[in-house]
């Protein structure tokens, strides 16, 4: 087992997570009688108070809706919403503004992208998930498959956690339409190589979108190097409010995506037997859009931006090495997940506990941890699991949060034996 004093040490030289803490209203307050101890990054993370303040100050003193007015309100709003637009491009490293559509989440965003696609599906065409997508990158392709006759083909899960890649290359063919594959897992932590994954899915001639809901977070999200066609992230889980994610798409994937809701801002031209769109990203975004949560996201991604990105992933993997090694020899833990270069995703299976129960318990001593299936069900059939608990890293996370959550889970083990 590690010294804690050392770790500490050691994480604080390069980054200092007791900084970014003290930015998180949030996290000073206590729950049931304890200090909040919040490891459930992997379903929303906290706001910091410069996201928190922005989105006050727009709405005291520069808010309206954007695009339509010709005054100063609507002026100012237009141009901090799209700001954020430009923002979100730059983090993406996309390789302009225009590629970047807001969605309400990442959910929607895949939604848009399959039921765009799904217009030009023919029965037989197929379309590549992997056995760890989160339930957002399955479903819309399940609706695929029961509406145009797609056949839905999986990259099974190798025992460590890894994508069995040589069994993918294998699943490619002419047939192949689509390949939806997360960049990292929301349980197992695994960081997929999705630039090889999209080299070979070109090289079919198929598409390839990339859900970054985890990866954006976590991993290296640069669109270019990845070389995707689309790739998806959503706020929530980068410090911005909820109802606000993005959808990036290549010019020319975009340019022949259909339309997917309609409305206002979304047109050309409006007449009563004809109509005609507006160029992407406004093409997909009918309706007034998520004004202050785009704002929000802007600014969220500003504050991330002072943070070196490898700085901050060797601390939250650092933390995730500590619980591990203080874990090490238990025999009644099993963890899911241990392909080489992970997140800092801790997801586990208590022997002769249910992991609802164990959440619960850990709950009592201000652990917030998250316990099911996580949105990923063919996941949990492949490792053999029927629920799940998981302890998720984020940034402003301690040494000592990694402590109180190994303690909270010893003493919610011993509660079953
Ligand atoms: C959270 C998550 C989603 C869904 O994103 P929402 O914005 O909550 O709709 C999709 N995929 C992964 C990997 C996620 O972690």
């Amino acid at each position: 087992m590690a010294d804690g004093q050392t770790l500490k040490t050691k994480v604080v030289n390069t980054f200092d997570p007791y900084a970014v803490r003290a930015q998180f209203p949030i996290l000073s307050r206590q729950v049931n009688g304890k200090p909040l101890v919040y490891l459930d990054n992997a379903a929303s993370a906290q706001k910091p108070r410069a996201v928190i303040d922005a989105l006050t100050a727009t709405m005291e003193g520069g808010y309206a809706n954007v695009h339509r007015g010709l005054h100063t309100l609507s002026n100012e709003a237009t141009e901090a919403f799209e700001k954020a637009r430009e923002i979100v491009a730059r983090f993406l490293n996309a390789e302009s503004p225009e590629q970047v559509v807001w969605t309400k989440g990442g959910t929607e965003a895949i939604n848009l992208v399959a039921n765009g696609l799904g217009l030009s599906i023919e029965p037989g065409d197929e379309i590549i998930v992997s056995e760890m997508e989160h339930h957002s990158n399955i479903v819309p392709w399940h609706l695929l498959r029961e509406r145009r006759g797609a056949v839905i083909k999986w990259i099974p899960v190798l025992d460590d956690g890894s994508l069995d890649m040589a069994a993918y290359a294998d699943l490619l063919g002419p047939k192949t339409r689509m390949v939806a594959v997360t960049h990292m897992s929301n349980v197992l932590g695994t960081i997929n190589p999705v630039a090889e994954i999209t080299r070979l899915a070109h090289a079919a001639g198929a598409q390839v979108l990339i859900d970054g809901c985890q990866g954006a977070v976590h991993a290296t999200p640069d669109v270019q190097a990845i070389g995707c066609d689309f790739y998806v992230l959503t706020g929530h889980k980068l410090f911005a409010p909820t109802g606000i994610g993005a959808l990036y798409g290549k010019a020319e994937a975009l340019e022949a995506l259909p339309p997917y809701q309609g409305g206002g801002e979304m047109i050309e031209t409006v007449e009563r037997d004809r109509v005609t769109y507006a160029k992407p990203p406004h093409r997909f975004e009918a309706g007034t859009p998520p004004i202050l949560e785009a704002i929000g996201l802007g600014v969220a991604l500003g504050w991330l931006a002072q943070y070196d990105r490898a700085a901050v992933q060797a601390h939250e993997h650092a933390l995730y090495q500590r619980a591990v090694d203080r874990l090490d020899g238990e025999g009644w833990l099993r963890i899911l997940g241990q392909a080489h270069g992970k997140g800092a995703i801790l997801t586990f299976a208590v022997e002769g506990a249910h992991a609802h129960d164990v959440a619960q318990i850990m709950d009592r001593y201000g652990v917030a941890v998250r316990a099911g299936l996580h949105c990923a069900e063919p996941l949990a059939k492949r490792m053999g699991v029927t629920s799940s608990t998981r302890a998720s890293f984020a940034l402003y996370n301690t040494v000592e949060d990694a402590d109180a959550f190994v303690d909270a889970l010893i003493k919610a083990r011993n509660f079953f034996v």
